[in-house]
């Protein structure tokens, strides 16, 4: 739909909805339309919801009806000005002013109004300069009309700058050596001490240059030793918008597996392989949605040695039960249940809310063409690994591990797989999943896991495209 040169005029009290709709705004400020069908005269507001990230934050208003708004961006100081028309003042909106968190990394505070009969004026002050996107989604699963505005810092958090802040937050780590010497495994470490983040800066400097998304520069430091950061990207699924599945006893998908999640970064962050240091980057810490090629992305960004993603299964038969592994493939899924499951986790973009108009999905998407046999056969092996020790503390769907064509595994330099931890749709299974005692116990397995990979493809024998 092409926006035409109308201009927006205020229609009389039941002018005839066609030539209303055919009214596209143009008049000066960023209009926005949002769809052709059904534009609201008594939309109401049925849920607003905000969820703060440092790499964004999102405000959702769900309604009945698709809702028309036009939006204005000032940047000084920077707001977000929105009207949103064919509606009223509810007390649902008006919730929204009690939603922001003062810590919210984007959000000043939110205030409504009724601008005018029919028309709510909704201003989102900010704590700096932004680069906002409204869109709306179509209903899907459980929610109606979703209109979005997401807060994007003008400065994009840099994952890798993100992995660098939270290292140097935690310092001073014991260097050189397994920090609590809990999880260590081979030698232990050399006595001058290695500089990973140095290691780790100068790799990404080389790399970057090669990088589809230039990042802001940042100093090259030369690698001066073989030693450096070993980092594991963890993707606790969902998120956000996107509860995943949810258990009979109302059990979150995405919070458990942020748990389980934190766990097993607090295992790799103490622990060295060979004398390097360990480092977990999380693709999502915190509630928040993460489209499914960001993850991707986020992970090749830190230049991450290995990549796994943790859910939390569902089926429709409460009998299904156990936890499975999955890598990708390339030609077909190793089983139809595998298929469905990847089409299901790849529902995700759809239910957390993806703006498919913003306009790097094109080269997310060729990004996602590239994976490689290398990659898959890695997966694999780290797939088994991690299944037989799952199987360990757990139940197992099934014995060994499944392909399909899972959006999420796609970095084609990574080895990548995804881990089902349990059936959260079964009762037993769900009550398992939400105790401590279990979380810990599947962390301890998914480490045990990744060290026994490490301990048969080191990491440092991997070629890398410097
Ligand atoms: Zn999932």
């Amino acid at each position: 739909m092409t926006p035409g040169p109308h201009r927006h005029a205020p229609l009389p009290a039941g002018a005839a909805r066609a030539p209303r709709r055919r009214a596209l705004l143009q008049a000066g400020a960023l209009v926005l339309l949002l769809g052709r069908q059904h534009i609201a005269r008594g939309a109401s507001i049925v849920a607003v919801r905000v969820w703060p990230a440092p790499e964004y934050t999102r405000i959702t208003l769900e309604s009945d009806e698709l809702l028309r708004v036009r939006q204005h961006f000032v940047s000084d100081p920077p707001r977000l000005a929105v009207d949103i028309e064919g509606i009223d003042l509810n007390p649902e909106l008006r919730e929204l002013v009690a939603k922001v968190r003062p810590d919210d990394p984007n959000i000043e505070r939110i205030r409504v109004g009724q601008n005018a009969p029919g028309v709510v004026r909704l201003v989102v002050d900010l704590k700096q300069p932004a680069r906002p996107q409204v869109f709306s989604l179509a209903p899907v699963a459980a929610y109606g009309h979703r209109l979005v505005f997401d807060l994007y810092p003008q400065t994009p958090v840099d994952p890798l700058e993100a992995l660098i802040a939270e290292r140097l937050r935690d310092a001073p780590a014991p260097r050189g050596a397994a920090a609590d010497g809990g999880h260590a495994l081979g030698l232990p470490a050399t006595a001058e001490p290695p500089d990973p983040l140095g290691e780790l800066i100068a790799r990404t400097e080389s790399q970057r240059k090669s990088a589809a998304a230039a990042p802001p520069p940042m100093t090259p430091r030369p690698a001066a030793h073989t030693d450096r950061l070993i980092i594991i990207a963890l993707d606790p699924g969902h998120g956000g918008e996107d509860p995943g599945a949810i258990g009979p006893g109302g059990t979150r998908e995405k919070d458990v597996v942020l748990k389980v999640a934190h766990l097993l970064r607090e295992r790799i962050n103490a622990t060295t392989v060979d004398g390097n240091p360990m480092r977990a980057y999380l693709t999502r810490d915190g509630d928040y949605f993460v489209p499914l090629a960001t993850r991707v992305q986020k992970a090749r960004r830190v230049q991450a040695d290995l990549f796994v993603s943790i859910h939390a299964d569902a089926f429709t038969n409460p009998e299904a039960r156990g936890a499975s592994v999955f890598a990708l493939s390339q030609s077909g899924a190793s089983s139809s249940a595998a298929r469905w499951l990847a089409n299901k986790e790849n529902q995700a973009d759809l239910v957390g809310g993806l703006n498919v108009r913003a306009k790097d999905q094109h080269v997310q998407r060729a990004l996602l063409d590239m994976s490689t046999t290398a990659q898959i056969n890695d997966s694999l092996k780290l797939g088994s690994v991690l299944l037989g020790e799952i199987g360990n503390v757990g139940r197992l769907h099934k014995p060994r591990v499944e392909q399909a064509g899972f959006a999420v595994l796609k970095a084609p330099d990574i080895p990548s797989v995804l881990v089902e931890t349990a059936f959260i749709s079964n009762p037993q299974e769900e009550a398992r999943l939400r105790t401590s005692a279990y979380q810990e116990q599947l962390a301890d397995a998914l480490m045990r896991g990744i060290m026994r990979y490490f301990a048969k493809n080191p990491p440092l024998a991997r070629s890398r495209t410097v």
